[in-house]
């Protein structure tokens, strides 16, 4: 496991994941917020309660589910990620972003990461 990623196993069987800012590949990728539609129960945005996504960066899907503004489609960008590969809301964003993870157990960087830092022509030599 990286030094980087923390994991934090979840009551529901599901393992979240945090990045700590030091050696973080994901400040200069994004990549898997260009790509896929991120979307998640509605019960975690912020006007649900319990919920914490802020509303307005989130857009219906079906009534009980949502995505990040600019996914709906995949292959856009999602709202919240800044022009210098931070999420804005990162203490709030969802669990589909959550349980998305860099690195796998063994320390290596997670393969859908290096497939699609390969599409979106991020360097993947320090991989
Ligand atoms: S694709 Fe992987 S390395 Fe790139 S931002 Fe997403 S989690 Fe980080
Ligand atoms: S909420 Fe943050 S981590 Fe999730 S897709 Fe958007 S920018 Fe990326």
């Amino acid at each position: 496991m990286s030094k980087t990623q923390r994991s934090y196993p979840q009551d529901d069987g599901r393992v979240f994941h945090d990045m700590a800012p030091e050696g973080n590949p994901c400040f200069e990728c994004g990549a898997c917020c260009r790509h896929y539609r991120v979307s998640f129960y509605h019960g975690e945005i912020s006007s649900q309660p319990g919920g914490f996504v802020p509303e307005h960066y989130v857009q219906p899907v079906t009534p009980f589910i949502v995505c990040m503004r600019g996914t709906e489609t995949g292959g856009g960008r999602c709202i919240a990620l800044r022009d210098d590969g931070r999420c804005d809301i990162y203490s709030q964003r969802p669990s589909t972003c959550r349980e998305f993870r860099a690195f796998l157990d063994d320390g290596s960087m997670n393969p859908e990461c290096v497939r699609l830092r390969k599409l979106y022509g991020i360097d993947i030599s320090s991989t």
